[in-house]
């Protein structure tokens, strides 16, 4: 460091900088460490949130959250480590371990004898990108005897915008043993609600960003009204992300949105959690709005 103080100031903060930034990049390359131990180690969960018909506020679907409870930091959140993960190859070990997991969870649940109950699982773009996608989730599916009409696999928009042709071709031939696709977290990419129809997706994910501004903001509403009577037009089915109020769950279903996830109707939570709400017979909130 320079003596002349003139200069020391603009010094000591691109070495602040510097070592932000190196302390950052030591702290990920740790937590991929770890995170690479995690699935050994039997330190990572699946919890499961539930998606619901906004007519009768039943129970259609759930989609598998991954957890990581690591004996050093303890609760994870999967927006720390995803990231992380997705930086390397580690996203396919953990992309593989959830598969894997709540698919053969799930064949042991009464839920997979509900006609119209589904799966959701999310895939990374990088996983898309194998050439063995197809297999891997042939072999988990005979592997673990869940129905392929049971399982739908949620992807980014990214992973479609490029218009890769070995990718929708993958996805076509996953669509035609009866899985579904749903674009997650709809509206906050490229999202072209043009060329929706073009795609191959069964279903998108409104984000719940303008699920939240909704109340608030005449544009969100307006941006959700659009995707709601789009998505409708062309046959696509959505579900409304982070609906957490009554509110919104019926000005959602007003809009015509079908399906709906959020702590409204209940929090991810183990499969012990899924279970008893799948046993309960009313609705997963008494009040159940009528339709
Ligand atoms: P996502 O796929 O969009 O999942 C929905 C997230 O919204 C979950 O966060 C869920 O807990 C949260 N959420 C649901 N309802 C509400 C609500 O009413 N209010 C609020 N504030 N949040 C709500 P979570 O479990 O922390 O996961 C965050 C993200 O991490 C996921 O977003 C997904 O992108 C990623 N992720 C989680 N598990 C996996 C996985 O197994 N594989 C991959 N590739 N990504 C995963
Ligand atoms: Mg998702
Ligand atoms: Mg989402
Ligand atoms: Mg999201």
């Amino acid at each position: 460091i320079a003596l002349n103080r003139t200069k020391a100031i603009p010094d000591l903060h691109i070495m602040r900088f510097r070592s932000e930034m190196v302390e950052s990049l030591v702290e990920e390359t740790r937590l991929a460490a770890e995170l690479s131990r995690a699935a050994a180690d039997d330190e990572l969960l699946t919890w499961y949130q539930p998606i619901v018909d906004l007519h009768t506020f039943k129970m259609v679907g759930a989609e598998a959250l991954m957890r990581w409870h690591s004996q050093v930091r303890g609760m994870v959140s999967p927006a720390q480590f995803i990231p992380v993960a997705e930086q390397s190859s580690l996203i396919l070990t953990l992309g593989e371990w959830i598969l894997n997991d709540a698919c053969q969870k799930l064949t042991q649940t009464p839920l997979t004898h509900q006609q119209d109950f589904r799966l959701h699982v999310n895939l990374s773009a990088r996983q898309v990108l194998q050439s063995d996608l197809v297999d891997t989730i042939e072999d988990t599916i005979a592997r673990t005897g869940l129905s392929p009409t049971k399982l739908t696999l949620e992807v980014t928009e990214s992973v479609l915008l490029d218009q890769n042709r070995e990718t929708l071709r993958k996805l076509e031939t996953l669509r035609r043993q009866g899985m579904h696709i749903s674009l997650d977290d709809f509206g906050t990419g490229y999202s072209s609600l043009a060329y929706l129809h073009r795609l191959p997706v069964d279903s998108l994910k409104i984000d719940q960003s303008f699920i939240r501004e909704m109340r608030d903001s005449a544009s969100s509403q307006a941006i959700v009204r659009a995707i709601i009577a789009m998505a409708e037009g062309v046959g696509v089915e959505v579900v409304a992300e982070g609906v957490e109020t009554l509110e919104q769950a019926e000005w959602l279903r007003k809009m015509g949105c079908q399906m709906a996830q959020g702590f409204f109707f209940a929090k991810p939570g183990d499969i012990q959690q899924l279970k008893q709400m799948a046993n309960t017979p009313l609705p997963l909130k008494t009040h159940a709005i009528k339709p």
